[in-house]
């Protein structure tokens, strides 16, 4: 069984730099010891935090009272047919980088997005026109509910943007391995984001050589800030910190009264998707906006940020409620966080 510690601060294992101390500690480095831990954890009633990479984690100034559980089993397996199975402490973008130089299609506009491979099945992580789900076949957990293992389909996932069956039930299952079926190519699939192909130098649509992709991919989140580099305050933050909101056909026809002819992309169902970055702008909130220790980060308005480190998660909270609120008082359109809270919320 791993080591239990106690009192470590959760701040320096967030990207936020956000965080008091954990009741206690557990590094579990292998598939068996993160199974062993929880369930001992919850024979006792200790209450459990997953952790990963802590890029998608906003956690209190109090800390986490309970036992944390950072999962760092490794292992990749790679079958000749492209199926590319991953334990979940596997460094997402090492993966990624892996399989474009192995020529493996699927992933290579995940680029540069921070993380374990066992986070991004809970909020079906996705950048640049892909996202997991698209290749995600099979996700082995394990389910507090029944204490049982489960190696679960992509269709019992529930994935949809940003959000998945993982994100209905928080905490229930844990994921131990994430099978992505990847396609055997040079390749890329077809470039489906407008800022990429501009980038690229391609129509919609064109496939590109897979290092292509990559390094356009790394390039334009570097000039957002969206790649973690300690020389960059910028990029001290839990990436985008709001979704964009998704309104029915009601919510559109009020905002375009409010804001006619405002950005937006239509959906399937006949929903509309709103940049969240047009509102907050537009509602009087700049790239840099600055509120005591935290701002909004310099290149890109759906982060907040902690430049020097040394702000509490209250602090960004205070900003957070001020930039909801805004647009809420301007455009009637509620922003949600898409971080995952800890002992704190955007609601008070
Ligand atoms: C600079 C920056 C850029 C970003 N860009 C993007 C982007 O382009 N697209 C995007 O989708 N996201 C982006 N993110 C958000 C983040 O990187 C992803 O959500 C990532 O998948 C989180 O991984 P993590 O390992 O850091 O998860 P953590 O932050 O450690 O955890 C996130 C949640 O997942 C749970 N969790 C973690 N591991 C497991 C597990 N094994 N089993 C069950 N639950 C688990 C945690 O309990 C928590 O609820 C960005 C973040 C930053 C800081």
């Amino acid at each position: 069984m791993a080591d239990r510690l106690a009192g470590v601060r959760l701040a320096p294992y967030t990207t936020l730099r956000m965080g008091g101390p954990a009741g206690a500690f557990v590094e579990a480095r292998s598939e068996s010891e993160i199974v062993e831990t929880v369930a001992e954890a919850d024979r006792d009633g200790e209450p459990v935090l997953i952790l990963g990479g802590g890029s998608n984690l906003v956690v209190s100034d109090e800390g986490f009272d309970g036992l944390v559980v950072r999962a760092a089993s490794t292992g990749v397996e790679i079958t000749g047919d492209g199926r590319v199975t991953v334990q979940a402490g596997e460094d997402w973008d090492a993966l990624v980088a892996r399989c474009v130089a192995e020529e493996l299609a699927g992933v290579e506009c995940l680029s540069g997005i921070p993380g374990l491979v066992g986070s991004t099945p809970i909020q079906n992580v996705g950048a640049y026109g892909q996202d997991v789900s698209q290749t995600i076949t099979g996700v082995r957990v394990y389910d507090r509910m029944t204490g049982e293992i489960a190696d679960l389909t992509a269709a019992q996932c529930g994935f949809a943007y940003r959000h998945s069956a993982f994100k209905e039930d928080p905490g229930r299952h844990v994921v131990l391995a994430v099978t992505y079926a990847l396609t055997r190519s040079g390749l890329s699939g077809p470039i489906a984001y407008k800022e990429l192909a501009a980038r690229l130098g391609v129509k919609i649509g064109d496939r590109v050589p897979l290092d292509q992709a990559r390094e356009a991919v790394l390039a334009l989140r570097r000039g957002k800030g969206m790649v973690l580099d300690p020389l960059d305050p910028d990029t001290r933050s839990a990436g985008s910190f709001f979704t964009n909101p998704v309104l029915d056909a009601a919510a559109a026809a009020d905002l375009e009264l409010r804001a006619p002819g405002y950005p937006r992309w239509d959906m399937p169902d006949g929903a509309v998707k709103v940049p969240a970055a047009w509102l907050i702008e537009n509602a009087g909130f700049p790239k840099g906006y600055e509120k005591g220790r935290v701002r909004i980060s310099t290149k890109h308005t759906l982060a907040l940020t902690n430049p020097t480190g040394e702000a509490g998660a209250a602090e960004l909270m205070a900003l957070a409620r001020e930039v909801r609120d805004g647009v809420r008082e301007k455009f009637g359109v509620t922003l949600v966080n898409e971080p995952v809270m800890v002992g704190i919320a955007l609601d008070r």
